[in-house]
């Protein structure tokens, strides 16, 4: 599985439909919009984009411009993941770099719809809501931590103020999250699962590849021996190459029925599909599918007798499109919403782990996404103390474009949120999606080796 980005995305985004439709669009550190394609407008990327030296913004000039006047720019919130304090003071300078680069590039530059992502409140809740929340199994009255995530939000509260500030009395403003949060404390094993029973077989090599996987991670940490690999001329072994190689060598494929991604949900080793597929499209499939699906809505974890998933969900009944078969074939729901957190579960694909155990604490993570974000709206037009029931995140850009007057293509997903006191009413395009049909822009070496290790220092890989 290669590390994705922006271009992997075949479908436009709603902000290229608000520029095509005659709105000058900002963004500022929005996931997966590296590498930049042209807007009309302008746009810094986000997470996954490597590093400073990166061309990291659309139009290529506005990098200089803001290394001119900020000095550096840093990409991403990086970990380490076992070092709180540090990570709590790398979101603050992070955060404080986006808070000044937002408020400038909302007053220097030329906007009709901005957006700024930030991404502090998600880095910081994985690994300290155990120290905030009172009722987490891990809460320790001195941690010296209880207060950081309430003075994060409030810094957050101080940019906001600063923002409503900078930008004309009559704006439409959205505040939304991609996602809430809730305490964990378990964590499931799938693969771990898979293999007791009898679903993914090992090679009888496995225990060489996850322990020279192992070695090469920490030589990898190393810059002095980073240095000699590069002498030796090892570079163009990537260290995704290496932990891809080592996750399919170390399954035995021709006696292995399915496996977990890192995509959050099982894979049939489906023939005719995958290169060493061994279950058969149709009748066998079908009955596999079921039963997997039977097998891990009843499965309990046995140190609180409960179950570790609330649902286990078909990709075609969820999913609808052209590329509905690059989903899982399963996609897992995890325990995530429980008041008792130590029945609420973290999903981890890794093989490495010796004894295989499919039940541990999820340290050093205590907290996960939750179903449930926010939506508030504020503004001209905008009903006053409403609440709007049953929204869901594929709303939002039809209301957006909706908002902005602009005609929703009818392949976008979601309708209009019921929220201005003139209701909007959604003029939709007759086009067909066509998909996107540029090359895919790969990553080169350096540029993987740079996001693999900033997503594995926050925990991803
Ligand atoms: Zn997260």
């Amino acid at each position: 599985m290669p590390l994705t980005n922006a271009s992997s995305v075949r479908t436009e985004r709603f902000w290229e439909v608000l520029g095509r439709q005659q709105c000058r669009v900002g963004l500022l550190n929005v996931p997966y919009t590296y590498p930049p394609s042209p807007v009309n407008g302008f746009l810094v990327a986000g997470m996954l984009t490597p590093s400073v030296e990166s061309e990291f913004t659309y139009p290529p000039a506005l990098k200089g411009e803001l290394l001119k006047k900020f000095g550096t720019y840093i990409t991403d919130v990086s970990g380490p993941n076992n070092d709180k304090a540090r990570l709590i003071e790398n979101v603050r300078i992070y955060t404080e770099q986006q808070q000044a680069m937002a408020l400038y590039l909302l007053k220097e530059k030329s906007w009709d719809f901005f957006s700024v992502v930030f991404v502090g409140p998600d880095r910081l809740q994985h690994f300290l809501w155990a120290d905030m929340d009172q009722n987490h199994p891990w809460y320790n009255a001195s941690s010296g931590f209880q207060g950081e995530l309430l003075a994060h939000y409030q810094a957050l509260d101080t940019t906001l103020s600063q923002i409503l500030q900078a930008i004309p009395q009559d704006t439409l403003v959205f505040l939304i999250s991609d996602h809430g949060f809730n305490g964990c404390a378990r964590k499931f094993f799938v693969n771990h699962w898979l293999y007791e029973q009898g679903l993914l077989a090992l090679n009888s090599t496995s225990g060489v590849w996850s322990s020279s996987m192992t070695l090469l991670n920490r030589l990898y940490k190393v810059p002095l021996l980073r240095e000699l690999k590069q002498k030796l001329g090892w570079k163009k072994i990537r260290l995704s190459d290496l932990r891809s190689a080592s996750f399919s060598n170390m399954v035995d494929w021709s006696r292995t029925q399915v496996y977990f991604g890192l995509d959050g949900g099982l894979r049939i080793n489906l023939r005719g599909r995958e290169p060493e597929g061994i279950v058969s499209p149709g009748q066998e499939y079908d009955d596999l599918r079921q039963s997997l699906r039977q097998q891990l809505i009843a499965l309990c974890d046995p140190l609180t007798g409960r179950p570790v998933l609330s649902a286990v969900l078909f990709n075609d009944k969820i999913y609808h499109g052209p590329y509905v078969d690059l989903a899982p074939d399963l996609i897992l729901e995890p325990q995530r919403e429980q008041q008792n957190l130590a029945e609420n579960y973290l999903l981890d694909g890794d093989l490495r782990a010796t004894p295989k155990l499919v039940f541990t604490s999820s340290e050093p993570y205590s907290g996960n996404h939750a179903l449930d974000g926010i939506f508030c709206a504020w503004g001209p037009g905008v009903r006053i103390a409403y609440l709007v029931e049953g929204a869901g995140i594929i709303d939002l850009a039809p209301t957006i474009l909706g908002a902005m007057g602009c005609v929703v293509p009818k392949y976008i997903d979601g309708g209009i949120l019921d929220i201005f006191t003139d209701p909007v009413v959604e003029q939709v395009s007759t086009g067909t999606f066509t998909g996107r049909k540029e090359a895919q822009y790969e990553y080169s070496q350096e540029e993987t080796d740079l996001v693999e290790q900033r997503l594995r220092d926050l925990g991803y890989l």
